[in-house]
Formats: structure tokens, sequence, C-alpha cells
């Protein structure tokens, strides 16, 4: 995603503390306290300018929601679609990166992650940056809940291709694979920004749900 800096995004983060979290560490293994109620927590690495993680907060009030985002110019843009839904109960948005989801969530925190549209990295030099490398799962893995799933969209082939052979590597269950999504396109299906982009296209969307073993 081109990244524009956004001199403001640091003012507008700090006046909107209920929404995109200051200080998540204070949450790690209590994230109930934030949310008010012990729904499930769900969380996407890699949120973008929010449509999915707001979206999906609307669709189900029961399960709790946080976007993760790495960069402040991006987030405020989520920020401002949260607040344009209502801002909703259960719609969170945190600035870290998900390389350092461990310093935020302990085993059992999350019940589901979702990666959407994440950047390829189509170099090999680069397949350690790629959120469904090795090195990422044991990461979801150490804060999921046994037997959690990771739920993850492309366009991108290459990628899609390396995270299925990376999560089958780990030992992953694989649930559902759809080499076309928006042919059979789910009901409850939530699109994101991208995939509305790609989609108009006529690019076909890649989706599996992967799910850990005990
Ligand atoms: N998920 C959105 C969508 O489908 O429209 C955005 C997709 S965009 C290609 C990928 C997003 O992931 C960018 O906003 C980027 O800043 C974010 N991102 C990339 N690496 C990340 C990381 N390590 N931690 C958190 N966010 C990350």
């Amino acid at each position: 995603m081109r990244v524009r800096n956004k001199p403001w995004a640091g003012d507008f983060i700090k006046a909107h503390p209920e929404i995109i979290i200051p200080n998540p560490e204070e949450y790690k293994g209590n994230w109930q306290k934030l949310f008010g109620n012990d729904h499930p927590l769900h969380i996407e690495v890699g949120s973008g300018k929010g449509q999915f993680i707001t979206g999906m907060a609307l669709q189900n009030p029961d399960i709790n929601y946080l976007g993760i985002e790495l960069f402040d110019s991006v987030i405020v843009k989520a920020a401002e679609k949260v607040i344009a839904a209502g801002t909703p109960e259960n719609v969170r948005l945190l600035l870290i990166n998900g390389a350092d989801l461990e310093k935020y969530f302990t085993k059992n925190d999350v019940d589901r992650l979702y990666l959407n549209f994440s950047d390829p990295w189509p170099k090999s030099r680069h397949a350690k940056r790629r959120l469904t490398h090795e090195s990422f799962l044991k990461i979801y893995e150490s804060i999921l809940v046994d037997e959690g799933e990771i739920h993850f969209k492309t366009d991108n082939r290459g990628l899609f291709e390396y995270s299925l052979v990376s999560v089958s590597h780990y030992g992953m269950l694989l649930n559902k694979v759809s080499l076309d999504l928006h042919v059979e396109m789910p009901e409850d299906n939530v699109m994101t920004e991208y995939e509305e982009k790609f989609s108009a296209k006529g690019q076909p969307i890649y989706r599996l749900e992967a799910q850990y073993q005990l």
C-alpha cells in the first residue's frame, strides 16, 4: 500500500484514545477489560483503512474486533470509518507491528485471526516479511486459542500459493480453500478496500481458512 505522510495523523490519534488504544500492552491477558465483556476476540493484522474490521463489527455485535495496523497515516482512515459507523462498542484499533503481537497478547487471548490482502513481498529474499511466513504462524499460534483459525484473502496468486504451502508445512489443517471467492460469494462476506478494487477489475479473490492442530 502506498503510504502518504499525514502530518496531522499524530494529533488525530492522540485525540481518539477511545478508538486507537494508546497503551495496548496494559490489556495483555485481559482484553475483556477493554470491551467490558467476555465475547470472543477476533483480530485483523494489516487492517488498512478499516472497512473489513468495521463491517465485521457491525455484522457480528457479539464478537469483539481489533484492527492492527503499522502506519499512523493509514490507521487514521480506519478510525474515521469506525466513527462514521457510529463507533460500535465492539471494534477498536491498535497502531502496532504484527511482528510484535506477543508484547500485547498472550496464549488464548485471540479466538480468530484475519489476514486480508497482505503485502505480497514477491522477492524470495523478502519471504520472511510475508504475514504467512512460518515465523508469523508461530507468533499467531502463541496468542490464539488451541485449534484457533486464520482466515486469509488475497488477490495475489503467488502469495496464495506460498501461503498454502506455508500453513501446510506448519501442520495446519486447511478447512476451506476458494480460488474464486466471488463466484460463490458467501452471504456474510465483508469486502475489504483492496477486495473491492481488485474484484472490480475482474480479478479472482483467493481465500483459505487454516486451523492449528493440537
Ligand atoms: N487489509 C486491507 C485491505 O484488504 O484493504 C489493507 C491491505 S494493504 C495491501 C496491507 C496493510 O497491511 C497495509 O495497511 C500495511 O500498512 C499493513 N501491514 C503490513 N505489514 C504489517 C505489519 N507487520 N503489522 C501491521 N500491519 C501491517
